[in-house]
């Protein structure tokens, strides 16, 4: 093998993740972000460079030091890619970035693409908003179009609400309002795809989240085969029509008559896939890595049932515990302060049976 080095714009933990399994494959990675510094992606990779996602010296620069470039973190500027893929490949694109950075942009392709997805409103006032609470007749959730992550910048509305003081509360010039969808679990999907468009599905992971924050997964999900087969199908079709390169994921709701309805994408590894690095034969990280690299795509077979727990901030008192049981391995992303809901590890185990 060529000696390869990967760049990754972001510093978290996705970033360090990737980093760690591309070190296994021999290939060094390169930390592109404002906050690389003693971050938890840089601190495990061989080069990092703090810099804005608009400093286009600066990502010429490191576009010239790197063999491909991807991105741990959706919200870096479209236009950072687009300047980055002038000098070396880079994935996701513009348009990948810039779809899964806009749930409406999310939405409108999932429906052109036959995905079924909940009723939905486009809101840019609080007249609008009024009026769509008026056609939902029932609960609904509103979020931000962008920058909405762990249940951040979203609230639970029904008709009936008084719009105005909602519109002002939500601070956003574009929102969207969402039928509240009754399911009865919720799964995610994650597809690998290289850039000559060949696909690798990975087992659905069944999740459960505590105040929109993903708290646990379990893989592979329990489901029937219609769902897992119309989600991959659904995952695969959009990283196609996104041209891909890389993982992502897809996170939908299943109904209790079994039926699909999508929620959302992050063209990225992804938290609720963190099992796969001990129990898949190759991890989301991995497979990544291998794609960028052109390496060829490798198994995605579970090894056996597994769970992974999220660790945030108040959690950490817990690691003690998991350290002293056996078969369980944990993932600390080295963040200096544990603040609440703060994502600072995770612990996955096998499940017996
Ligand atoms: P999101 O940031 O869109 O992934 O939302 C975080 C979590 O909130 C989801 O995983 C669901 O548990 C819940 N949620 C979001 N949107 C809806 C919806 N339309 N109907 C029911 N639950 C939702």
């Amino acid at each position: 093998m060529k000696p390869f080095t990967l760049g990754i714009l972001g510093a978290g933990q996705l970033g360090r993740m990737t980093a760690i399994a591309a070190a296994q494959l021999g290939i060094k990675s390169h930390i592109y972000a404002p906050d690389a510094a003693g971050s938890p992606a840089a601190e495990v990779a061989a080069f990092a460079t703090t810099g804005a996602y608009d400093d286009k010296v600066a990502l010429v620069k490191f576009a010239k030091s790197v063999d491909a470039v991807t991105s741990e973190f959706e919200n870096v500027p479209a236009s950072a890619m687009t300047l980055l893929s002038e000098h070396v490949p880079a994935s996701p694109g513009a348009k990948a970035l810039g779809v899964a950075q806009n749930r409406l942009s999310e939405k409108n392709l999932a429906r052109e693409l036959g995905i079924s997805v909940p009723d939905f409103w486009a809101i840019h006032s609080d007249e609008a908003l009024a009026a769509a609470l008026d056609a939902l007749q029932g609960k609904g959730v509103l979020k931000t179009t962008t920058m909405g992550y762990d249940g951040k910048g979203q609230m639970r509305v029904s008709t009936g609400d008084d719009a105005a003081s909602i519109f002002a509360q939500m601070g956003s010039e574009e929102l969207i309002l969402e039928a509240f969808v009754p399911f009865a679990y919720e799964v995610s999907f994650l597809v690998g795809r290289t850039a000559g468009g060949q696909i690798s599905h990975f087992p659905a992971t069944q999740n459960h989240h505590e105040n929109g924050i993903l708290a646990t997964s379990i893989a592979p999900a329990d489901c029937p085969e219609t769902v897992v087969e119309a989600g991959q199908k659904a995952a695969e079709d959009l990283a196609s029509a996104l041209e891909l390169t890389g993982v992502m994921a897809m996170e939908s709701f299943i109904t209790k008559d079994g039926q699909l309805i999508f929620n959302e994408i992050a063209p990225r590894p992804h938290n609720s896939f963190h099992w796969t690095i001990e129990g898949c034969e190759t991890s989301q990280f991995t497979q990544l890595a291998r794609i960028m690299a052109g390496l060829p795509l490798g198994a995605t077979e579970a090894r056996g049932l597994w769970k992974m727990q999220n660790l945030l901030g108040q959690h950490m008192d817990e690691v003690p515990d998991h350290l002293h049981r056996s078969g369980r391995a944990l993932h600390l992303y080295g963040k200096a302060e544990a603040k609440t809901d703060r994502k600072m590890g995770h612990v996955t185990w096998p499940i017996d049976g």
